[in-house]
């Protein structure tokens, strides 16, 4: 293994684990003070920031993570399609584009 797989290999395991990060509980104000439960959002913020970030970071390390990512397999994706009755635009591999393209049309 390459140093830059190793550190791939890391960073793909440190995101997982940040993804699964999660210490709220609904019936966190039944035993913490309302100064931990503060304490608590601010941590949850600076791990979604993390997390909101992490490809970008991993782009600059010069690693090859695609900027946008299909809304239905999360490949690599570059066209941006409206979506009918949703009302949002999300981004789609060509292959996920094209049938979904052509389920609308049947
Ligand atoms: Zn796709």
């Amino acid at each position: 293994m390459t140093p830059k797989q190793k550190q791939w290999k890391q960073r793909a395991w440190f995101k997982f684990r940040l993804l699964g990060f999660n210490l709220f509980t609904s019936d966190v104000n039944q035993f913490l003070t309302p100064d931990e439960i503060a304490d608590l959002y601010e941590i949850n913020r600076i791990v979604r920031k993390l997390v909101d970030n992490f490809d970008k970071g991993s782009r600059e390390l010069g690693f090859n993570v695609p900027e946008h990512k299909c809304y239905l397999c999360r490949k690599s994706a570059k066209r941006k399609i409206t979506i009918p009755y949703h009302n949002t635009t999300e981004y789609f591999c060509n292959k996920c584009a094209e049938s979904s393209l052509n389920s609308l049309k049947e």
